[in-house]
């Protein structure tokens, strides 16, 4: 079923001439098909249909959208045993987080559906005009959120399923009415291309417009700096490093007419461990953590590689029951050879760093591509003054910094760079005495968890995946959740327009019955 070519909307084309395998880490050698890296033509062709869909896609209902956003999740379920294969043997996980992740990407699908057909979502605003108002007369103001044209998403090489090719970002900009072309990753094509399939035929059985979807091979940077530069797109969607997602940024921002890019980058994710908290739970929250660290061999935005607590015996006691749980975990399997390397590097250069200890490092041989997890100890003041120790070790590998008290604890969180998350660990009463260590790590993240762990992320609307850069290049939007459409609408307003030629949604009779704020107030009834 995998025929290695790129879908230019819904032709199949490869006429590139440079092409690539995808690699199994478990067995550490090459997977079987050949992938050709989408060509110059063939990404000007993607760009060009989806440019051209975008006007026929916008004169679909939000009800035939979703028809299109559920044909997808369906087709995703029915290709079942092959594409669960093909995304183990691309990326080393197991069958277990396949299914877990497919059914996230499932959710995240119907959940866009369920979003268009109830159609609240575009903030109807409307101030009904007063024709006989002296000394001018007011005009009737009709706003609503439109699509901002043909959008790129990035496939994540940590999510081939969730984040990539039918990912949140592309269910989000397809919902909200933006054609969208994937820039597919290079670990994992093969489930790409399935995917991408699935996407197609769930356009042409919807009748959505040929162009609304496009997906394209690549094996270096090259095809996306393409299609970021390329003038009809219109923004960008990017999970990944720091410095993928700031190139990508920079090189929209250099544009004549500069885009936005909503990439979701790199983050240490905070956890403070109050004082009474370790005294009573020093154990069990070691073992928590331990967990925490090493689930997906580390390989999450929301991974925990940072734990700050107050020097005290507890403290001591709970790095001891930390390093003594982790090294109990069987080390797993990270997705490629060129992310273990990373790890391996990242790692021994923070290991090398003056003032750090190892507490904890998994000593016994393992498979190849396999992480060995590490925790680290240093000094609150030596981790203020190196700001290499706050960037991420992708991976199994985390830090505890002893703080001398609260204060420099506030001093050590007001000066990390943005992040996903912040997680405190309290007694019950215990985080009322600490207002100004919670107002400052507010401060420095997009959510804050109350007794939890950062890993693990809900997908509701209530849900920010997105912090201060570098978490995101713009905090004021979240990755995850249906709120995730707002990236790829803008605000537009209708004057005086006749009401037969208005959008549905701002039309006087309010046809779909939606919520919309009406000279001031919700309602769902005529203006
Ligand atoms: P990446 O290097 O950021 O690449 C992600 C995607 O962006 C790839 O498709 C890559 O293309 C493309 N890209 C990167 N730099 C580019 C540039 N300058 N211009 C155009 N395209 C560019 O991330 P990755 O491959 O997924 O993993 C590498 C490292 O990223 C990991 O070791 C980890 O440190 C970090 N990472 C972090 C997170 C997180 O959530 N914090 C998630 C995933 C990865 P090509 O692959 O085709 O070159």
């Amino acid at each position: 079923m995998i025929t290695g070519k790129n879908y230019i909307g819904n032709r199949l084309s490869g006429n590139g001439s440079k092409t690539y395998k995808t690699f199994n880490p478990v067995l550490n050698a090459e997977n079987e098909n050949e992938f050709v890296e989408a060509s110059i033509e063939e990404i000007n062709e993607a760009v060009f249909l989806a440019t051209d869909a975008y006007i026929a896609y916008n004169q679909k209902s939000g009800a035939e959208k979703a028809l299109f956003l559920n044909a997808i999740a369906d087709g995703i379920l029915a290709l079942d045993a092959i594409l669960i294969q093909t995304y183990c043997s691309e990326s080393g996980l197991p069958e277990g987080r396949a299914k877990g992740e497919r059914g996230r990407t499932i959710g995240q699908l119907r959940s866009f559906a369920a979003l268009l057909e109830e159609g609240s979502w575009v903030d109807a605003i409307i101030d009904t005009g007063t024709p006989d108002r002296s000394p001018a007369p007011k005009p009737d103001l009709r706003k609503m959120l439109v699509p901002l044209g043909p959008v790129v998403v990035f496939g994540a090489s940590n999510f081939p399923f969730a984040f990539s090719t039918a990912g949140g970002d592309t269910a989000a900009a397809l919902a909200a009415g933006c054609p969208v072309i994937v820039k597919s990753h290079p670990m994992h094509a093969g489930t790409g291309e399935l995917v991408a399939s699935v996407v197609i035929a769930a356009a042409e059985a919807t009748g959505m417009p040929n162009g609304v979807f496009s997906n394209l091979n690549s094996s270096g940077i090259e095809v996306g700096e393409h299609l970021v530069k390329h003038s009809d797109v219109k923004a960008v969607g990017f999970t990944g490093s720091i410095k993928g997602g700031r190139a990508l940024f920079d090189l929209a921002a250099k544009r004549e007419e500069p885009i936005p890019v909503f990439a979701e980058m790199g983050s240490i994710n905070p956890v403070i461990m109050l004082p009474e908290a370790l005294e009573n739970r020093a154990e069990a929250l070691a073992n928590i953590y331990a967990g925490s660290i090493t689930v997906g061999s580390g390989q999450f935005c929301t991974n925990p590689g940072l734990l700050l607590g107050i020097k005290s015996a507890a403290l001591s006691s709970f790095i001891e029951n930390l390093s003594e749980e982790i090294v109990k975990i069987e080390p797993s399997c990270m997705l490629h050879p060129n992310i273990i390397e990373a790890y391996k590097k990242n790692k021994q250069s923070a290991i090398e760093q003056s003032g750090l200890l190892v507490a904890a490092d998994y000593g016994s041989e393992v498979n190849v591509n396999y992480a060995k997890q590490v925790v680290v100890t240093v000094e609150g003041k030596t981790f203020l003054a190196n700001k290499s120790l706050h960037q991420e070790v992708f991976g199994p590998f985390s830090m505890v910094v002893q703080c001398e008290d609260a204060m420099e604890l506030q001093q050590i969180i007001s000066n990390l760079e943005g992040q996903l998350t912040g997680t405190i660990i309290s007694d019950d009463d215990e985080i009322a005495k600490y207002p100004k260590v919670i107002a400052a790590l507010q401060n420095r993240v997009g959510r804050i968890i109350f007794n939890g762990v950062p890993t693990g992320v809900e997908v509701c609307p209530a849900m920010q995946h997105g912090g201060p850069y570098p978490a995101s290049t713009d905090s004021r939007f979240t990755a995850v959740g249906t709120q995730s459409i707002k990236r790829w609408v803008r605000p537009f307003s209708f004057q005086d327009w006749p009401d037969d030629l208005l959008p549905n949604e701002l039309r006087r009779e309010n046809p779909q019955g939606i919520k919309r704020f009406v000279n001031g107030k919700i309602t769902d009834t005529t203006a």
